[in-house]
């Protein structure tokens, strides 16, 4: 056993009376949280030696320590082509870089992953999901790649098998070469679900399915996948009302709105969450939240892309699950958690005011809000005694925030700070604002090759 002890930082729990505390402690032992409170740790987890506990003694004074945070929308690969169609419309974007994604394999996917995990964990990401859709006929294991870089980082690790059947000739926006046969598709659905998923509480690997988009799946593969999550009890993911021309397609196409395209294909539900959900009317709201699906807001790609900006406030207000998402880094150029969580501050003020979104709030839909959209907010999400110890220690005495007495509007408003320490399940992935799982020049170098190898010939 051993035990590490975070002494002397300001804590936010997330917990459900949102506790926090100006001077406390933090005490893990193994891979779950032990201890949370004021004041000084209890002596006892400082003396554990007598029964061969090793213990660790952190003086986090001047530091803040918060949940891990958890992104709900992401596409690991696209760490390969950031810059790319820089002022497009989403329309034009995909249509410009789906060639270039088609040159992936599990070369260059493993390494734009690992690239992008390593970035979101040094923004202070303890989970993250990965919405992985395009599977290139001679590309190899691409899924299995993410899963490997994961486990390298250290992340613990949500990937969705995700899918298009949709090709330009019948009618979809992805051009054929890039979309799969359904029963392909279902087929290694099931694979991945017997080989990876693991359902067990402590899991650092969960599997989703997640068929892309209205405009890029068809009704069927929708509808079977479904059928397919929910026997094989996984979650289901897709993106879903994310610009004004994903509704004309749907008007035009299905004759309703994206969500009750989804309603009537058994597509809502408290183990679906949704990409973005831009555009989405009270009537949309209204089911969403009666139904219990999730949404991933994904405010910078909102912004990139020019789509529009998501009724956060409504959506929490009417009791809609929402978490928060970088999206891929294709359309966010960032991939910044912590930076998520100030562009949603901000974002929903912008639209709604200054009383829209508080910084607890956004805080809340990057910890708790996240875990719930993954189904795993008994387990993370929160520190509180009995969770897992994804915990990050947030240096809130440096130049960029000291003399800031609030130190939610510190790490929400200001600058991003130092990220003094991050554990996953009890493990140390980030230390002193370093990466210590792997080594981020070569990280960096292996990216770098990775996307010159996809965009070449472009
Ligand atoms: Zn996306």
């Amino acid at each position: 056993m051993s035990t590490v002890v975070l002494d002397g930082c300001a804590v936010v729990t997330m917990d459900g009376e949102r506790s926090e505390y100006a001077t406390g402690h933090v005490v893990v032992t193994d891979n779950v949280i032990t201890a949370v409170g004021p004041g000084s740790p209890p002596p006892a987890s400082l003396a554990g030696a007598a029964d061969g506990t090793a213990v660790t003694r952190i003086d986090a004074g001047g530091c803040l320590a918060t949940p891990g945070l958890i992104n709900t929308h992401h596409h690991l690969y696209q760490w390969g082509t950031r810059g790319l169609a820089a002022d497009a419309t989403l329309f034009e974007w995909l249509t410009q870089l789906y060639p270039v994604w088609a040159r992936m394999d599990a070369d260059i996917v493993g390494a734009l992953a690992t690239g992008a995990l390593a970035v979101l964990a040094k923004s202070g990401c303890s989970t993250t999901m990965d919405h992985h859709y395009v599977f290139p006929r001679s590309g190899g294991d691409v899924l299995g790649a993410t899963i490997a870089a994961a486990r390298q980082v250290g992340l613990r690790f949500h990937p969705t098998r995700g899918s298009m059947d949709l090709g330009a000739s019948a009618g979809g926006l992805p051009p054929d070469e890039v979309v799969e046969d359904r029963d392909a598709i279902l087929l290694a659905s099931e694979a991945a679900i017997e080989e990876f998923h693991d359902a067990s509480r402590q899991s650092m690997l969960r599997i989703g399915l997640a068929p892309c988009s209205p405009f890029s799946v068809t009704r069927e593969l929708l509808s079977e996948a479904a059928d397919l999550a929910r026997r094989a009890q996984v979650r289901l993911h897709t993106h879903l009302a994310e610009t004004a021309e994903e509704n004309y397609y749907c008007a035009e196409h299905f004759g309703c709105t994206p969500v009750d395209y989804l309603d009537s294909l058994g597509w809502l539900g408290d183990d679906v969450w949704l990409a973005h959900g831009v555009y989405l009317d009270d009537a949309a709201i209204s089911r969403l939240a009666a139904t219990g699906t999730g949404v991933a807001h994904c405010p910078s790609s909102n912004g990139r892309l020019g789509a529009g900006i998501c009724r956060t406030h409504d959506l929490v207000a009417a009791g809609v699950p929402v978490g928060l998402g970088v999206d891929g880094a294709a359309s966010n150029e960032e991939s910044s958690l912590i930076g998520e969580v100030r562009q949603a501050t901000l974002i929903a003020r912008s639209a709604g005011g200054p009383r829209a979104m508080s910084v607890r709030q956004a805080l809340a839909l990057a910890t708790i809000g996240g875990a719930r959209l993954l189904g795993r907010d008994q387990e993370i999400g929160s520190l509180e005694t009995g969770k897992l110890a994804d915990i990050a220690l947030w240096r809130l005495d440096t130049l960029a925030q000291a003399g800031i007495a609030d130190p939610v509007a510190a790490l929400v408003l200001g600058s991003r700070p130092p990220l003094e320490l991050l554990l996953v399940n009890g493990a140390t992935i980030v230390a002193q604002d370093g990466l210590v799982t792997a080594e981020e020049q070569q990280v960096a170098a292996d990216s770098q090759a990775a996307a010159a190898a996809l965009t070449e010939g472009r």
